[in-house]
């Protein structure tokens, strides 16, 4: 015979007054945080891993970084004047920057961009002609939010202007 289920009893009041609580926990003592992205953007380190460039004048044609990609999403595109340049392919790419480490002329760089949107999975391709400048890109943010702990181990929000960023 099956047992039969009861539902707990639920106090109205005191779940309302326990809400309550939290909320104003939370604006006292907050555990966590909303950046609002796009408007905000949130801090990185220097050598945070995003899309690449490559400077073709230092580029020696060697192929270290298609060898060193682990997904294969380097492709070698071969130029008019007969060398063999990367391009990527970003719906591949893992942003792990083995080429880039691999690189033996320093020629391929990385940048901290890395939520850049593409409208389609053609512009994902990037050829070597792509890969001069920095990936277009719309910043719409004001501010840049860092997280950051007290001594206590507190969550301390940063917010700077973008332009006070270094
Ligand atoms: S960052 Fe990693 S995954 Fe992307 S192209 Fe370079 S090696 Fe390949
Ligand atoms: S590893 Fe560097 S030098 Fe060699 S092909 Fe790639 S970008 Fe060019």
């Amino acid at each position: 015979m099956a047992k039969k289920v009861t539902q707990p009893k639920v106090n109205p009041v005191a779940g309302h007054l326990n809400a309550l609580a939290v909320g104003v926990k939370e604006f006292v003592k907050p555990t966590r945080f909303t950046i609002q992205y796009p408007r905000e953007r949130r801090w990185v380190i220097d050598r945070f891993r995003g899309f690449m460039i490559n400077d073709v004048e230092k580029c020696i044609s060697c192929f270290q970084c298609a060898w060193a990609c682990p997904v294969n999403a380097i492709f070698m595109y071969r130029a008019p004047n007969g060398k063999y340049y990367p391009g990527i392919r970003y719906e591949q790419c893992i942003l792990c920057h083995f080429c880039v480490d691999a690189c033996p002329v320093g020629s391929l760089q990385g940048t901290t961009i890395s939520d850049g949107a593409f409208p389609d999975l053609e512009s994902t391709v990037f050829k070597p002609e792509d890969m001069h400048n920095l990936p277009q890109w719309d910043d719409e943010a004001e501010y840049v939010v860092k997280y950051d702990f007290d001594e206590n181990g507190n969550l301390k929000i940063i917010k700077m202007r973008k332009s006070e960023v270094k």
